[in-house]
């Protein structure tokens, strides 16, 4: 258990982290700051935290474990201001869904003394604010952490049981590793999503609205992955751009393949092609990543009846 925990931002991740650590006890005491007096007087609406501050070194004051759960472009800022009033022997950690450009902006600026472990929850909804959150959100779901050469390993070993405290299975990975398999797992498919939404948005108006009136599963699906907020995927783009453009340029390579098949009219080709994927989706079924269950009219998270299902978007 940590004496006091200090959440700097509130919103889906940070206030489910909230929610999490008071359900399971995690910390004595929690001290919640976010950027603006609306979202700072939800959060105490919520009852999310035992302290609240619009200063983030006022909430950070004392802390032994200090979480970052802002968007990743403000974190420079937000580092500048608590630095001088992090503990020695506190750990600093985010939820940021990059990693090596978080290391690049805040390893420079961590006091001596205080253990820097990055982590990235990937469990999430396409929801934010404090009032998105929920408890369950990271029961089941990877939390991935990448703490650099030579921190303490028994500061390693509590970050890792208060994730694991949390529901979440957690493993230690490089920052580079990390935003490898993420560009793919992660970021393509969204900027894929983001892109066929946009191609809609672009049509034309009648056509755009039968789109909207038909709109079979597959796009419906789309739309929900496209409908992520714009400060956070703005900012993954922006400090990933070296994996995203090599996971890109593969799968372009593959468009390009499939869109000759579909050409030149090789059928055995996209049936081999489409059992391959299928395959793929049945093994992450097995592992317990998603249910077999038909999406249509599926509760997703934050809306769920029950929480647990879904929550593993970034
Ligand atoms: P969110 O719901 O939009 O909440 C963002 C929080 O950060 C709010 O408290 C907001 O404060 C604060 N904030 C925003 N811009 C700021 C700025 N320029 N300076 C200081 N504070 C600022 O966001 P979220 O979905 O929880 O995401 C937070 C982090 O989690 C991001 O780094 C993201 O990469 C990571 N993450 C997200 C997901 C996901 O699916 N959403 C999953 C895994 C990891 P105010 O409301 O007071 O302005």
């Amino acid at each position: 258990m940590f004496e006091k925990l200090a959440l700097v931002g509130i919103g889906l991740i940070g206030s489910s982290i909230a929610r999490a650590a008071q359900l399971k006890g995690l910390a004595r005491s929690i001290a919640i700051s976010t950027r603006r007096e609306e979202t700072l007087d939800e959060a105490r609406a919520l009852g999310l935290g035992d302290s609240y501050e619009r200063d983030p070194a006022e909430a950070v004051r004392g802390a032994d474990l200090v979480i970052l759960c802002t968007p990743v472009g403000a974190y420079a800022d937000v580092m500048a201001q608590i630095a001088p009033a992090l503990a020695p022997g506190a750990i600093l950690s985010d939820v940021g869904s990059v990693k090596q450009h978080v290391v690049k902006v805040l390893a420079p600026l961590v006091p001596a003394g205080v253990h820097f472990i990055p982590g990235h929850p990937i469990a999430g909804t396409e929801h934010s604010g404090p009032a998105a959150g929920f408890a369950e959100l990271f029961v089941g779901r990877w939390c991935v952490l990448t703490p650099g050469p030579g921190v303490d390993a028994g500061a390693v070993e509590r970050l890792r049981a208060f994730w694991s405290a949390m529901g979440s299975k957690v493993e230690c990975m490089s920052p580079e590793h990390h935003d490898l398999v993420l560009a793919i797992t992660s970021h393509v498919p969204h900027l894929v999503a983001y892109n066929i939404v946009g191609t809609v948005a672009d049509l034309e108006a009648d056509t755009q609205s039968e789109v909207v009136k038909f709109s079979a599963s597959g796009f419906r699906d789309f739309t929900r992955i496209a409908a992520s907020d714009p400060v956070m995927w703005r900012d993954i783009f922006l400090t990933n751009r070296d994996a995203v453009l090599e996971m890109l340029g593969r799968f372009l390579e593959d468009l390009s393949r499939l869109q000759r098949m579909v050409r030149v009219g090789d059928g055995a080709g996209l049936e081999a092609l489409f059992t391959r994927t299928r395959a793929i989706r049945r093994s992450i079924i097995s592992v317990g990543q998603d249910t077999a269950a038909a999406d249509f009219g599926r509760p997703h998270p934050g809306e769920a009846e029950d929480p647990a299902d879904g929550g593993d978007k970034i």
